[in-house]
C-alpha cells in the first residue's frame, strides 16, 4: 500500500512554513502537483522552487485565506494551470493574542476567527465546486488539539478550532454524495515557527511534558496523517477529527 497522487492537484494554504510546507513537500513526493499558497508570493515561490529542484511538481500562488476574492482566484489558478483540483488542505492559521477572555482585545479576536475559521470556510466554499467538477476529491482542515479541549489565554484560537471541527463534520455530511471526503487533523504542540518563535524555552519544556511521548511533534509527523487522509487509503474515512498529539489529550 502506497500513497499515490500522480495526475492529481492539491492546494495547501499557509504552505510557506511549518506544517503546510511539510504537507506540500510530502504531496509532491507522492507524485502530485502541489499549489503552494501563502500570504507572501516570494515565500511560497521559494518552497515551490525547492520542490521543483528536488524533482517534484509545484506552483506558487499568493492568497490571504481570509479574503473571499483571494481564495476564489486561488482555486481558479489551480484549475487553469493544472486542469482540475482533487485535494484541498486548509492549513493556514495564526496563534493570535494571548489574554483571558474578559480582557481579550476585540479586534484581535475577530482577526483569529477571520483567518482560522472563516479562512477554512472560504477554502471549502470555493474548493468544493472544483472538486465536484473533478468528479470528487478530499479535503483536510488543519485544526488542533485545541479544537477538542480548552486552553487558557487562547479563547479566539480555541473557539476557531472547535468551529473548524464542526464545519468539517457538516461539510462531510453534505458532500459525501459528491464523492468528497472531509476530515480534520488536530495536532498537539508541533515544533514550527508559530510555536518556536513565540514561546520561551521554559514554556516549550513544560509543553513537552504535557505530551505522553514527552516531546513536541514535528511538521512531518502531522503531514503523514494529512497525506494519508487525502489518499485513497482513507477511502472510508470522512467527517472525523483525527488527533496527532503524542498523547496530549489522552490524560
Ligand atoms: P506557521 O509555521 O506560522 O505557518 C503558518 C503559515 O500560514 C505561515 O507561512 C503564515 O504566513 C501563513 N499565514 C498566516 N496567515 C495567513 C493568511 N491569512 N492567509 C494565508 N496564509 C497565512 O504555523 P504552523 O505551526 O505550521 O501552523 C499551521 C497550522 O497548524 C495552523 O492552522 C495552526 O493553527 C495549526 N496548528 C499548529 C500547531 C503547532 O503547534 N505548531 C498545533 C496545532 C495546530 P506568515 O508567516 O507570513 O504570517
Amino acid at each position: 500500500m502506497k500513497i499515490d497522487f500522480a495526475g492529481k492537484t492539491g492546494i495547501v494554504t499557509g504552505a510557506a512554513s511549518g506544517i503546510g510546507k511539510a504537507i506540500a513537500e510530502g504531496y509532491a513526493a507522492c507524485g502530485g502537483t502541489v499549489i503552494v499558497s501563502d500570504l507572501k508570493l516570494d515565500a511560497a515561490q521559494a518552497v515551490a522552487d525547492a520542490i521543483t529542484a528536488a524533482g517534484g511538481r509545484a506552483l506558487a500562488c499568493a492568497a490571504d485565506v481570509a479574503s473571499e476574492e483571494d481564495v476564489e482566484q486561488l482555486v481558479r489558478f489551480a484549475e487553469d494551470r493544472t486542469g482540475s483540483l482533487s485535494h484541498m488542505v486548509n492549513n493556514a492559521g495564526i496563534g493570535g493574542a494571548q489574554a483571558p477572555t474578559g480582557e481579550y482585545p476585540v479586534e484581535a479576536w475577530r482577526k483569529v476567527i477571520d483567518v482560522n475559521l472563516i479562512g477554512v470556510f472560504l477554502g471549502m466554499r470555493f474548493a468544493i465546486p472544483a472538486l465536484k467538477r473533478a468528479g470528487g476529491g478530499a479535503i483536510v482542515n488543519v485544526s488542533s488539539i485545541l479544537g477538542s479541549v480548552g486552553f487558557a489565554q487562547s479563547s479566539a484560537y480555541v473557539a476557531a478550532k472547535h468551529g473548524v471541527n464542526g464545519l468539517t463534520k457538516t461539510a462531510a455530511l453534505e458532500h459525501a454524495g459528491d464523492g468528497i471526503r472531509v476530515n480534520a487533523v488536530g495536532p498537539g504542540f508541533i515544533s514550527t515557527p508559530m510555536v518556536d518563535d513565540n514561546l520561551d524555552k521554559a514554556t516549550l519544556d513544560y509543553l513537552a511534558t504535557q505530551h505522553a511521548l514527552g516531546r513536541l511533534g514535528t511538521a512531518d509527523e502531522v503531514a503523514s496523517l494529512v497525506l494519508y487522509l487525502l489518499s485513497d487509503l482513507a477511502s472510508f474515512i470522512t467527517g472525523s477529527c483525527h488527533l496527532v498529539d503524542g498523547g496530549y489529550t489522552a490524560r
